[in-house]
């Protein structure tokens, strides 16, 4: 975040300092900085505590120039020793009172302008087709942090096995419709969230016409063919989407698709499908695939929602960078393998290549 130089600013509070075998610390987590130089991290910890309270560029400068009598070249790096670090934000980010704040220091964190990031989330609409084991975990992720709205589309009813990874869901409620559940759940959690359940399974794309226009869509339901489907219209329709699940004990989450910009579904193979010409063994696979039944399980359904949503917080709020552009990333949860397969966009891709970019390109 380029500063303002008459912006009053402060010391974040996710800044700590740390000092281990002559070397200081500066901030903890990815923005910790090593300062070796005695006579640099001691000013460096004057400025940091004259930053406690709200204060202009200016102000430090004088500071620096006059208490602390520190000469002019050091005085500019000591600055910016805060400052590129994302270490000071703007005086009015941080409210603890407000129901954001700790997600507002996270979005500060990675050098966001987060009053605008909060806003942007509160503005978004994101459709969800499968509010299952990651569908839900996704859905509460989202409303809790302040998304304006979310479509939950799915026809199922809640189950007994359903219980060991879709949390929000009591054994008071098997039987009742999963969107509707979801939707009384958050609700109960975020009232500002407006939860639209619609209790429908999508089996061509004309149903996929009939869903609201929205800023993005997360597929975290398998039936069949539905990827694809979804893929071609988000290309159609320009609208940005992400697919997350599991594949049996590695979570997966990706590519995040933005029409006109990264890669689609259907730039890259991702998935194993029967040999051509060879109807016997097809059959034979067919037979044997029909009867998979997913081992799903809590931990793996987490792992694959908190990483997946991480990354609409990303793209819908602007902050960051997300992890699934132009690639489909999945954590092997048995020995924390990362494993990822290239997406990015083929320029002969039958499905995108003729998408043009969004009108706020990746947002
Ligand atoms: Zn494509």
């Amino acid at each position: 975040m380029e500063p303002r130089l008459d912006e009053p600013r402060v010391l974040a509070p996710y800044v700590r300092v740390g000092f281990q075998d002559g070397t200081l610390f500066l901030g903890f987590g990815s923005i910790r900085r090593p300062v070796h130089d005695r006579a640099l991290w001691e000013s460096l910890l004057r400025l940091a505590d004259h930053f406690r309270t709200p204060r202009t560029r200016a102000e430090a400068r004088s500071f620096l120039d006059g208490p602390c009598g520190v000469d002019v070249d050091r005085a500019e790096a000591v600055m910016r020793l805060l400052e590129d670090g994302n270490h000071l934000i703007p005086a009015h980010t941080y409210d603890p009172a407000d129901r954001y704040s700790r997600h507002t220091l996270f979005y500060a964190l990675s050098g966001a302008d987060a009053v605008k990031v909060q806003l942007r989330l509160a503005r978004s609409r994101v459709v969800l087709l499968g509010c299952g084991g990651i569908g839900s975990l996704v859905a509460v992720t989202l409303a809790t942090a302040g998304v304006g709205e979310l479509v939950l589309v799915d026809a199922d009813q809640v189950e007994p096995s359903n219980l060991t990874r879709q949390f929000l869901f009591t054994e008071a409620d098997i039987g009742r419709p999963k969107a509707e559940v979801l939707a009384r759940e958050l609700r109960r959690r975020n009232h500002d969230c407006r939860a639209r359940p619609v209790v429908h399974e999508v089996g061509d794309g004309e149903d996929l016409e009939h869903l609201p226009a929205c800023d993005l869509l997360v597929v975290s339901a398998d039936s069949p063919g539905l990827t694809g489907m979804v893929n071609a219209h988000c290309v159609r329709s320009g609208t940005p989407w992400l697919n997350a699940c599991y594949v049996n004990d590695i979570a997966v989450w990706g590519p995040l698709v933005v029409p006109g910009t990264t890669g689609c579904w259907d730039c890259r193979p991702f998935t194993a499908h029967a040999p051509e010409g060879e109807p016997e063994l097809a059959g034979l696979m067919a037979r044997i695939n029909d009867r998979y039944q997913a081992p799903s399980n809590g931990p793996v359904n987490m792992l694959a929602s908190s990483l997946a949503v991480l990354d609409v917080l990303r793209y819908l709020g602007g902050f960051g960078t997300p992890s699934s552009l132009n690639r489909r990333v999945g954590v092997w949860s048995h020995d924390l393998t990362l494993d990822e397969q290239g997406a990015e966009r083929d320029p002969a891709c039958p499905t995108c290549a003729d998408a043009v970019p969004l009108c706020e390109g990746v947002r």
